[in-house]
């Protein structure tokens, strides 16, 4: 099927950064197949379902480089908490989920993302209780039906309390289940051929809640497997004294010896870098999932994006799990990484296009995937969002890439992903929002009640 999107501003996010004032995308099947200035030619025109968008934007479809999409049912606990306290607040209400109780948390996630204009994302899943049932095979049903791409972390703890760590032992899992279970993952999902659905990365916690063993051999597993490593790094403070006292260095210097530095590694957060590590991101290509909302909402600070942009280190956004950012919006990242750099930094510390750019092409370049996604070109995916610019709260804003950055979240026309329409005048049309809303309220409810 062709569909032609025109009449609208279009924002390429080329590697020329080409944006047309008024201009044209022509999709076919799940591939764009042309991008530029008026109207669109007209031989491709033909046949093809013709949108006029006019009064809005258009840009690549974000990616969302870190999530945790069960937390979308324990939103709303431990409020004022840090993240150390937060953590220990919830181990609790986490250990109670299933198979159920993850798709509909996942689902509600996802739509959500999809309604921000979110097309690739991935999520971070490290919470397996053993009467849990398959959480992982429930939350890739989930983007299934809601229609994103996904790029799922087989996440893993296995250092609890009484070996030194933070999460409480019920909710940890011995070291050999975590590798075979990741392994079984890979070989039942991950599909590494162009143009995939769901690709999966090996993903221990954070430094606190995983051993180095389990470290060390996650990135032996992943490299054997070909799939990228994602974890937790240099979120907050408290993590840098703990793996000073314990590991006598930074958590770079820790997690690098353990090999999880590379092109092929991607570390939320990254915090609190000393110079000497912004460096050797940069040199190293390790990426960074920038997750500027939930940072704020735990008072651990913001990363320190434009010098890791500046030395070379591949730079996306994430929303983090829903239950420290109960926005969960991918375009509030975008207004946020700009904002909170500025406070931190100053005027110049990063450009509206800049920050844009993060949640496009730089997402896409730290999920290993720049050839396909994060950018509107001919020959890549079919993942864009249409947004409305015609409203009252952006008429008059005289930059589009301003109105989008700099204004309120504006209201989407389109999403497509893979060709595929999955948001259509501000609705998710693949699941039904109302119902899904209604019943992560009573997945909620009865996580509480279980954890008592
Ligand atoms: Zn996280």
């Amino acid at each position: 099927m062709r569909r032609v999107v025109e009449g609208a501003a279009v924002v390429t996010v080329d590697s020329r950064r080409t944006e047309y004032p008024v201009g044209h995308v022509v999709l076919d099947g799940n591939r764009i197949v042309a991008v530029g200035p008026g109207r669109a030619p007209d031989e491709l025109r033909e046949g093809a379902e013709v949108l006029d968008a006019a009064g809005c934007l258009v840009t690549p479809g974000l990616v969302n480089t870190h999530h945790h999409l069960y937390q979308w049912v324990t939103r709303g606990l431990a409020v004022d908490a840090t993240l150390f306290e937060w953590l220990t607040t919830l181990y609790p209400v986490w250990a109670g989920i299933d198979e159920d109780a993850v798709h509909v948390a996942a689902s509600g996630a996802l739509a959500w993302l999809a309604r921000t204009g979110c097309t690739t994302t991935t999520d971070h899943h490290y919470v397996f209780p053993s009467e849990g049932g398959d959480v992982f095979g429930a939350e890739i049903a989930a983007a299934q039906q809601v229609g994103l791409r996904f790029h799922p972390c087989r996440g893993s703890m296995d250092l609890g309390r009484s070996q030194g760590g933070l999460p409480p032992d019920d909710v940890v899992e011995r070291l050999d289940d975590v590798l075979t279970g990741t392994d079984e993952a890979i070989t039942r999902w991950h599909d590494p051929a162009p143009g995939s659905m769901v690709r999966v990365a090996v993903a221990p916690c954070s430094p606190f809640s995983v051993t180095g063993e389990l470290m060390r051999a996650a990135a032996e597993l992943a490299r054997a497997r070909g799939v990228r490593l994602h974890t937790h790094l240099a979120e907050t403070l408290d993590e840098v004294d703990f793996c000073r006292e314990r590991f006598g260095g930074t958590p770079l210097e820790y997690v690098e010896q353990l090999g999880w530095t590379g092109d092929d590694v991607w570390f939320a957060h990254a915090v609190h870098l000393d110079d000497k590590a912004v460096r050797r991101l940069g040199e190293t290509r390790t990426g960074v999932a920038h997750c500027p909302s939930s940072n704020a909402r735990l008072g651990a600070g913001t990363a320190r994006a434009r010098d890791l942009r500046d030395a070379g280190a591949p730079v996306g956004l994430g929303v983090d799990g829903a239950a420290s950012n109960e926005a969960a919006s991918l375009v509030e990242e975008v207004r946020h990484a700009l904002l909170f750099a500025r406070a931190a930094g100053g005027p110049q510390a990063l450009t509206v296009r800049g920050a844009l750019e993060m949640a496009t092409i730089g997402g896409a370049q730290v999920l290993g995937r720049a050839d396909e996604i994060g950018s509107l070109e001919p020959g890549k995916l079919a993942d864009l969002v249409v947004w409305r610019l015609d409203t009252l709260a952006h008429h008059d804003i005289a930059d589009p890439v301003a109105a989008l950055v700099l204004g309120s979240a504006p209201p989407v026309e389109l999403v497509l992903v893979d060709g595929e329409v999955v948001v259509r005048q501000g609705r998710v049309t693949t699941v039904d929002e109302h119902s899904l809303a209604v019943r992560a309220a009573d997945v909620h409810r009865s996580l509480v009640r279980k954890a008592g």
